[in-house]
C-alpha cells in the first residue's frame, strides 16, 4: 500500500473514534440514565402504591377522600415541580391528589396499581420531565467532545506522527531501493545491448580479441576473431607455431617479439602482419598486445586485439596514391616530390656522400598547344612528355610531375655531377623532337633548371628555390636550354619572381599599372600623327618599375596576354574619348607581345574593343616584333596577321633591325610600318657607315610600300638626317618623353614649337 493511503485510513479512523467518542459517550450516558430513572420511578411508583394499599386497607373505600392524608404519607409532592410529579386516580379515574397537568417538556411515566386486597382500587402515576437528562447529557456530550479532542490531539502527536514518520522513512528507503533496482535493471539492459553492440562492432570493424597464458603455447580466441581468420572451418589450431607458419619469417619473428616485448615491459605491443587466413587468402592484421600480471607483477597471461586492416590499407594506399600521384600522367606529385625531397635532405644529413641533382623542367610553348589545339590535346601532349622523360629516365631516377607544364626529376647518388647534365641534354632533345598530337605535329621543348646537392643547397627550401631560379635564368636565356644555379641568380631572380606575383596582383586588381603616351610626329609638317601607349607601373613599394624590366618578366609568363588586353582597352578608349571631346583623331598605337598573338584569339578581342568603344579601326596600330616568328609556323602567324588587317587596323613591325630581320617576312607579311629602332638612329650624324645603314633601311622600307617610323630620336642632328633620308614619322625624346594622355598632346604642341622657333 501506498504511503498516503495508509496514513489517510490511519487519519480517517483517529476522526471516526474522535466521532464515535463525541456520539456514543452521550448516547451511553442517556440511554444508561433513563434506564435507571425509568427503575427509579417504577420503584418508587410501587413503593408508594404499596403504601397507599396499606393506607386503602385500613381506611377502606374513604381513601379516595384523604388525598391530603395520602400526600404525606408518601410525600409526594414535596417533590413535585414541572419536572416531576405523582399522582393517584381512583378506579373510576379520578384524580385523588397531585396534578394532570403536563410537565415541562416531554415525561417520562411510571404507573402502579392500588390494590384492596386482591381488587385494584386506583393507580399511582409517576411522571419526570425528559430536560434534566437532556441537560445531563449535553453536559456529557460537552465533556466526550473535550475529550475526544483531547484523544484526537494525543493520536496526532504520537502514534500518527510516528507511523508518519516510520511509513516516510520505509517509504524513502523503498524508494531508494527501487532506483537501485532500476539502475540495476538499466545498467543490466544498457550492459547486455553494449555487449551485443561490441560484438557487433567488432563483426563490423573487424576486430577481435585473444588471450594466451604465458608459457603456454595456444591462444584463446573470441569468436569474432576465429570467424575473421576463418579457422573454424579449416581447422587450424590456434598455436603460435601455426600463426607463425601462415606469416613471412620477418612477420613471424615480430609476433613473438611482441610477446614477449608485452611479458617484458609493461607496455602495449603493436604489429602489423600479412596472414594467410583459413581461406588461403593473405589479410593484413594489426595486433595488440599486452601482459595481465599477478600482484607480484609477474605476467600470467597476455590479451589483446586483432584487427583485420586489409581494407584500410587498401584506402591508404588509393589515398596515398591520390595524395601523391598526378592522375594524368601517373608520375608522382608535387606533394610527393616535396617529400622525396625531405627525404634526400636526411639523407645527406646522415651520409656526408649523398650526392645529385634536382631538374626542374617547364615545357616551352605549352600554352600555345593548349590554346590552340585544345586541353584534351594539352593533357596528351602532357601524357607523352612524362612517357618520353621516364623513357629517357629508364625508371633509374624520381620523375615527377608538379602540375601545368611543370615536371621535375632527381637525379642521385650519381658518381660524377657530370651524369646530371648528360640526362639534362638527353631530355632537351627527346623533348625538342615534334610530338604526334592526333593528326597534328606539335614541336615544344623545355627549360631545365638545375640544383646540385648538397653544393647548392643543404636543405629542401634552399634546393627547391634554387633549381627554380636556374629554371628562370634558363628560360630567360632563351628557351631549350639547362641551366645550373649559380649564387648570384638569387639576387636578381628572387627580385623577377616578387615582381612577377607582384605585377599579376596589379593585374588583376588594375592599380598602380598607367598608360603613357608618347608622340609620332610627321616629319615633313610637324603635326602629331598619333601615340604610341606604353605602359607604366608605379610599384606600392619599389617606386617606378621600368618596362624594360617587367614587360620580360611578363612575358615569361601567361601573364603579357592580361597586361596586353588591358592597354588595349585602355589606349583605344583613350583615343575614343579624344575624338569624343572635340580633339584631332590620333592614331593609338599598342604593342602586342608575340604571345598574344600566338594564343590564338587576338582579333576576335580587337574587334569587340573596337566595337565596344567605336574607335574607327584605322586610329588602331598594332605594334609587332619580329620575335613573333621566332619558332613559330610562319604561316600560323600570317594568317593572325591578314585577318587582323582585315578588321581595318594598321600594323607596324616594331624593332626593326634588332632581331632576326628576315627579309622575307618583310616581303611576305602585310605590315603597313617599319619602326626603326633607336639603334640605327643614336649619333647616327656621327657615323657615316650607320647613316648608309640607315638609309638602306628606310629605302627598303618605303620600297615596300611601308611608312617609315624613326624611334629614339633625341638629336636635331638625327632628325634632319632622318628628314634628308626621307623618313616619315619620328618618335622620340626631342618631341617629347611619354607621359600621361592628360597633358601629352600640349606637352608635344609646345615642343614642336620651340623646335621650330629655334630652327
Ligand atoms: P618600344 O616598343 O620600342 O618602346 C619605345 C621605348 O623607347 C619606350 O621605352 C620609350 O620610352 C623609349 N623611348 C622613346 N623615345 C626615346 C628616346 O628618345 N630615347 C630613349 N633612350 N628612349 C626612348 P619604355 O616605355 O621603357 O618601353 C620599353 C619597351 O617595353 C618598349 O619598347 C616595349 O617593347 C615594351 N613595352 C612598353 N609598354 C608595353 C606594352 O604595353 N606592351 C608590350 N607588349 N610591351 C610594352
Ligand atoms: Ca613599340
Ligand atoms: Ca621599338
Amino acid at each position: 500500500m501506498q504511503e498516503n493511503s495508509i496514513q489517510a485510513v490511519l487519519r480517517r479512523s483517529a476522526f471516526a473514534i474522535i466521532i464515535y467518542l463525541i456520539i456514543s459517550l452521550p448516547f451511553i450516558f442517556f440511554t444508561v440514565s433513563y434506564k435507571s430513572e425509568n427503575d427509579h420511578m417504577s420503584f418508587l411508583a410501587e413503593l408508594n402504591a404499596g403504601k397507599i394499599s396499606n393506607y386503602v386497607i385500613v381506611n377502606g373505600a374513604l381513601w379516595e377522600y384523604h388525598g391530603f392524608r395520602l400526600n404525606e404519607l408518601v410525600k409526594l409532592n414535596n417533590v413535585s415541580d414541572d419536572l416531576f410529579t405523582q399522582s393517584v386516580y381512583s378506579a373510576k379515574d379520578k384524580l385523588v391528589f397531585g396534578t394532570d397537568e403536563p410537565l415541562f417538556w416531554h415525561e417520562i411515566e411510571q404507573l402502579a396499581p392500588i390494590y384492596l386486597y386482591e381488587t385494584k382500587v386506583g393507580v399511582l402515576s409517576v411522571r419526570s420531565s425528559f430536560l434534566p437528562l437532556l441537560w445531563d447529557t449535553a453536559i456529557v456530550g460537552v465533556f466526550a467532545s473535550l475529550i475526544s479532542l483531547f484523544v484526537h490531539i494525543l493520536i496526532r502527536r504520537g502514534p500518527l506522527r510516528f507511523i508518519n514518520h516510520t511509513l516516510s522513512r520505509l517509504n524513502q528507503e523503498r524508494i531508494k531501493k527501487n532506483l537501485v533496482l532500476d539502475d540495476l535493471r538499466q545498467a543490466e539492459k544498457k550492459l547486455a545491448k553494449r555487449s551485443d553492440q561490441l560484438i557487433e562492432a567488432q563483426i563490423i570493424g573487424k576486430i577481435g580479441d585473444w588471450t594466451l597464458k604465458v608459457g603456454e603455447d595456444v591462444f584463446f580466441l573470441s569468436p569474432v576473431t576465429r570467424n575473421m581468420l576463418y579457422l573454424d572451418e579449416s581447422g587450424i589450431e590456434p598455436t603460435i607455431k601455426n600463426f607463425r607458419s601462415r606469416m613471412s619469417k620477418q612477420d613471424g619473428e615480430q609476433l613473438t617479439d611482441a610477446i614477449s616485448q608485452a611479458i617484458r615491459t609493461r607496455e602495449t605491443a603493436s604489429i602489423d602482419v600479412d596472414f594467410k587466413s583459413g581461406d588461403g587468402t593473405c589479410i593484413r592484421l594489426s595486433i595488440n598486445c599486452t601482459a595481465i600480471r599477478d600482484q607480484y607483477g609477474n605476467a600470467k597471461k597476455l590479451t589483446g586485439t586483432i584487427q583485420d586492416i586489409s581494407d584500410r590499407r587498401k584506402a591508404e594506399k588509393q589515398l596515398e596514391s591520390l595524395a601523391y600521384f598526378d592522375s594524368l600522367t601517373g608520375l608522382a606529385n608535387r606533394a610527393m616530390f616535396k617529400r622525396e625531397i625531405v627525404n634526400i635532405v636526411s639523407r645527406m644529413d646522415k651520409n656526408k656522400e649523398t650526392s645529385g641533382a634536382i631538374l626542374l623542367m617547364d615545357l616551352d610553348r605549352f600554352k600555345e598547344v593548349n590554346d590552340t589545339l585544345g586541353h584534351t590535346a594539352g593533357d596528351q601532349l602532357l601524357c607523352k612528355v612524362a612517357q618520353r622523360i621516364s623513357d629517357t629516365l629508364r625508371g633509374k631516377y624520381f620523375c615527377s610531375r608538379l602540375g601545368g607544364d611543370e615536371f621535375a626529376v632527381i637525379i642521385e647518388d650519381v658518381d660524377g655531377s657530370d651524369i646530371t647534365y648528360v640526362y639534362a641534354q638527353k631530355i632537351l632533345d627527346s623533348l625538342s623532337k615534334p610530338f604526334l598530337i592526333g593528326e597534328t605535329e606539335v614541336l615544344i621543348g623545355t627549360s631545365i633548371g638545375i640544383a646540385a646537392f648538397p653544393e647548392d643547397g643543404k636543405n629542401s627550401e634552399a634546393l627547391i628555390t634554387h633549381s627554380d631560379l636556374a629554371l628562370y635564368r634558363a628560360k630567360e636565356l632563351g628557351r631549350g636550354q639547362y641551366v645550373r644555379f649559380t649564387a648570384n641568380m638569387s639576387e636578381v631572380a628572387v627580385r623577377k619572381m616578387a615582381l612577377a606575383r607582384d605585377l599579376r596582383e596589379a593585374t588583376k586588381h588594375g592599380k598602380e599599372l598607367e598608360v603613357w603616351l608618347q608622340p609620332q610626329v610627321d616629319i615633313k609638317d610637324n603635326k602629331i600623327v598619333g601615340f604610341e601607349a606604353l605602359m607604366r607601373w608605379q610599384h606600392s613599394k619599389l617606386g617606378f618599375v621600368s618596362p624594360g624590366e617587367f614587360i620580360p618578366i611578363a612575358e615569361s609568363s601567361s601573364l603579357i596576354c592580361d597586361i596586353g588586353s588591358w592597354i588595349l582597352f585602355e589606349s583605344v578608349r583613350t583615343a575614343k574619348q579624344w575624338i569624343d571631346s572635340g580633339q584631332e583623331p590620333y592614331e593609338i598605337a599598342v604593342n602586342v607581345s608575340a604571345a598574344q598573338i600566338w594564343q590564338g584569339n587576338i582579333e576576335e578581342e580587337v574587334a569587340n574593343i573596337l566595337e565596344e568603344t567605336g574607335l574607327p579601326p584605322h586610329l588602331l596600330c598594332l605594334e609587332l616584333t619580329e620575335s613573333l616568328f621566332v619558332d613559330h609556323a610562319e604561316a600560323t602567324v600570317k594568317d593572325t596577321l591578314t585577318r587582323l588587317k582585315k578588321l581595318g587596323v594598321t600594323l607596324a613591325l616594331d624593332d626593326f633591325g634588332t632581331g632576326y630581320s628576315s627579309m622575307g617576312y618583310l616581303i611576305q607579311l602585310p605590315f603597313d610600318k617599319l619602326k626603326v629602332d633607336r639603334i640605327f638612329i643614336e649619333n647616327v650624324h656621327e657615323s657615316e657607315k650607320m647613316q648608309h645603314v640607315l638609309k638602306g633601311i628606310i629605302g627598303l622600307g618605303k620600297g615596300l610600300g611601308m611608312t617609315i617610323v624613326a624611334e629614339g630620336v633625341e638629336k636635331v642632328e638625327e632628325l634632319n638626317l632622318l628628314k634628308e633620308f626621307d623618313c616619315d614619322l619620328v618618335q622620340g625624346y626631342l618631341f617629347a618623353k611619354p607621359a600621361p594622355s592628360d597633358t601629352i598632346v600640349q606637352t608635344t604642341k609646345n615642343s614642336i614649337e620651340q623646335l621650330q622657333d629655334a630652327a
